[in-house]
């Protein structure tokens, strides 16, 4: 590696949160306030896991994509809870948290009925 690169390695395992504390962790929700009691679940599973750490969160064509640090080997369980709350984040408004549905237009998003209509 070089040293750039173990640099940014030691910054990411800086802001990386590993033992579940999602105030710390707010800070990477790069997404609307509905999808953040999901992502609270998800950084407190993730302290469940050693050497396991939450970076971010963002929206891709309307679905939830999580960004981790993890060198272990339990990466299916890592997936499960990653796929888990990607899951919900498909049915629930990226605003509100109300039940939402992802439709495209424009681009992909999901909302519920009342801010699809705000849009
Ligand atoms: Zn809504």
């Amino acid at each position: 590696m070089t040293a750039t690169q173990e640099q940014m390695e030691e910054r990411r395992r800086q802001v990386a949160v590993f033992d579940g504390d999602v105030d710390r962790a707010r800070s990477g929700y790069f997404v609307g306030e509905g999808w953040h009691a999901i992502l609270d679940d998800l950084v407190r599973d993730f302290a469940e896991i050693e050497g396991l750490g939450f970076l971010s969160a963002h929206e891709k064509f309307g679905s939830l994509r999580v960004s981790y640090l993890y060198p272990g080997d339990r990466t299916d369980e890592v997936e499960g809870i990653v796929k888990h709350a990607a899951d919900r984040a498909l049915v629930l408004c990226w605003y509100c948290g109300q039940p939402g549905r992802l439709k495209q237009e424009r681009w992909w998003r999901v909302r519920c009925d009342k801010h699809w209509s705000a849009e």
